[in-house]
């Protein structure tokens, strides 16, 4: 239904949203079990790169190179992100569990190792002058990929 006014066009969208609510979030809520369920098939037939564990509940994706990540995967199906987007990040992503990522690669700060806040915070902002932008804006980037958590290190 074109509508030339933007009111006009508000009020319609608005009306009609409250007349599907309910196959709206059905379609929303499958929409993303679909988005999860495609991540879950390519992780557990990729498997963690050093164990070789298929178990698509203990495996993550890693950036190979954090530079060019655009978002996490591990979060992707509740972020509303495309599935032509998903398959492109996935080329440039690893499989690994927490456990071989944290060993093979002990100085990144997406592994789970204990790390005390001072040594966290330096390893962030080693992180962010590879990301080559403001702290600020490579801050809220990080903090959407869920790489680390930005508010917990100030407090
Ligand atoms: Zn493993």
């Amino acid at each position: 239904m074109p509508c030339k006014d933007r009111d006009q066009a508000r009020e319609y969208n608005k009306k009609w949203y409250r007349a599907n609510v309910k196959k709206r979030i059905t379609t929303i809520r499958d929409w993303k079990l679909r988005q999860k369920a495609l991540l879950l098939e390519v992780k557990s037939k990729a498997g963690c790169e050093s164990c070789r564990t298929h178990d698509p509940s203990k495996l993550r994706f890693y950036h190979r190179d954090l530079v060019q990540a655009a978002f996490d995967l591990n979060q992707a199906h509740d972020d509303g992100v495309s599935k032509a987007r998903i398959l492109n990040e996935i080329k440039i992503c690893g499989v690994w569990c927490r456990r071989c990522f944290s060993t093979a690669h002990p100085d990144d700060p997406r592994a789970s190792g204990r790390m005390s806040g001072r040594t966290f915070q330096a390893r962030n902002r080693e992180l962010v002058k590879a990301l080559g932008m403001s702290y600020g804006k490579a801050c809220n980037r990080l903090r959407r990929m869920v790489l680390f958590n930005v508010v917990r290190l100030a407090n």
